[in-house]
């Protein structure tokens, strides 16, 4: 069987995971047998399904350990589709390699960069192993350009500093999708070291 390994990226809110509903729908309707899988970390979800920001969305089963996925698909089932891979255990590399070698095809999506606009989680491997990758680019929320890039963490409204943790549970946090000029990472502890150093330099200057 014809394996392959389609990866859909981009940041928050350029369509991914609509991207990825539409390709099950098209399955559903060639009648193709399909398991749609999630992270359980992912909290815009609550339930079991997965959901697009314009509302869309398809029951998926939720899994804590990439490893569990391998319990899941069946040897019936030719589709995978696995949404925010970012959120998933580096295991999650081996597991796909699984699957293409068992010739599935696997449809995933995953934000690339994180809020530090750092290669998130195992994306970075899984884009070399993917047979496709689609990069989605977003709306910037700033300046209105087609070209977003990168996902904006901000609390209280504003640009979230570098040393806020990776993943927030629960918090007053919003993101938003911004192109690389309006991107904003402030880093107050480099920020108090350069003017410590200015400072001691001052101070041995006098
Ligand atoms: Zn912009």
């Amino acid at each position: 069987m014809q394996y392959s390994f389609e990866l859909i990226t981009g940041p928050m809110g350029c369509g991914k995971t609509e991207e990825l509903l539409r390709r099950i729908r098209r399955c559903v309707i060639a009648k193709k047998k399909i398991k749609v899988i999630s992270p359980e970390i992912d909290t815009r979800a609550h339930g079991d399904y997965i959901e697009s920001r314009n509302g869309l969305w398809y029951d998926a089963i939720k899994v804590a350990h990439a490893i569990q996925i391998m319990h899941i698909v069946k040897p019936e089932d030719e589709v995978i589709a696995i949404d925010e891979l970012q959120f998933f255990d580096s295991n999650i590399v081996k597991v796909i390699t699984e699957l293409m070698k068992q010739g599935k095809r696997i449809i995933g999506t995953g934000l690339e960069l994180d809020f530090k606009s750092e290669p998130f989680g195992s994306m970075p491997e899984l884009m070399c192993i993917a047979t496709h990758v689609d990069k989605l680019h977003a709306i910037c929320m700033k300046c209105g350009c087609e070209h977003a890039t990168r996902t904006q963490r901000l609390i209280d409204g504003k640009p979230a500093d570098k040393s806020s943790p990776l993943v927030m549970i629960g918090g007053d946090e919003t993101y938003e999708a911004r192109c690389i000029q309006c991107y904003e990472l402030p880093n107050a502890k480099q920020d108090e070291e350069v003017s410590k150093k200015f400072k001691l330099l001052h101070f041995e200057a006098r």
